[in-house]
């Protein structure tokens, strides 16, 4: 049997120090995992229980290519994220074990149309458009884990046009990268190739076509791009 038309290439993310792609399967999210983050929304920082939402795979933009402001947006908001890739998985994986499931992590943006966003929250209607849409997600290349023993630190930040927008470190995350692997992994059997963006700090708010967005997690990687 024949495909009816050429499938899409697979989606896939540069490996710093590598000449291979790690392919990407899956893309889920994490909000509201940083207590200031969740306060500047309007919400309330207590530990209940994560917020889960997914992009498609080809979200993903890599090598800082430029991405094109989106349709059907007046609020277009950046988010800068750790992202966790999985090289394997699991259901119902113990916390203690979940960080074995890890391959490496990157740097990533969760583009959000912030007004779509608020409206579904106000009408109780789902986050797909404000969150799944087509260049939402730019990523950095991947670095392995091995050379990233301690997370808790680390600094994560954002320029807009080269002004600091986002500044924390790591360790202010409500769920930690174990955490959230667990919990991810009583929903779904996660799978090698899964990405996990784990939630932005303070400091969102709107970008515009020409704005240079910059973001860096310290030892991890960096992003410097342009919308367009
Ligand atoms: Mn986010």
């Amino acid at each position: 049997m024949s495909f009816i038309f050429p499938p899409k290439a697979i989606s896939a993310v540069p490996i710093k120090g590598s000449d291979q792609l790690y392919p990407v399967n899956r893309i889920y999210c994490v909000g509201q995992n940083y207590g200031d983050h969740v306060r500047e929304m309007g919400g309330d920082p207590k530990k209940n229980s994560p917020v889960f939402f997914s992009k498609p795979a080809n979200a993903i933009v890599i090598n800082n290519k430029s991405v094109k402001y989106p349709t059907a947006t007046d609020n277009f908001h950046y988010e800068v994220e750790l992202v966790v890739a999985l090289s394997s998985g699991g259901v119902n994986i113990p916390e203690e074990l979940a960080l074995n499931c890890v391959f490496g992590y990157a740097v990533g943006i969760d583009f959000t149309r912030r007004d779509l966003q608020i409206l579904a929250k106000q009408s109780g209607r789902p986050w797909d458009v404000a969150k799944g849409f087509d260049q939402s997600a730019p990523i950095s290349s991947i670095i392995e884990k091995a050379e990233m023993s301690n997370l808790s630190k680390v600094q994560i930040s954002l320029s807009l046009n080269g002004e600091l927008r986002q500044n924390s470190t790591l360790d202010e995350m409500i769920w930690s990268v174990s955490e959230i692997i667990s919990e991810l992994s009583k929903f779904y059997e996660l799978q090698p190739g899964d990405l996990i963006f784990t939630g932005t700090p303070s400091g969102v708010s709107a970008a515009a076509a020409g704005d240079r967005v910059s973001a860096e997690i310290s030892g991890i990687g960096d992003l410097n791009f342009e919308i367009i």
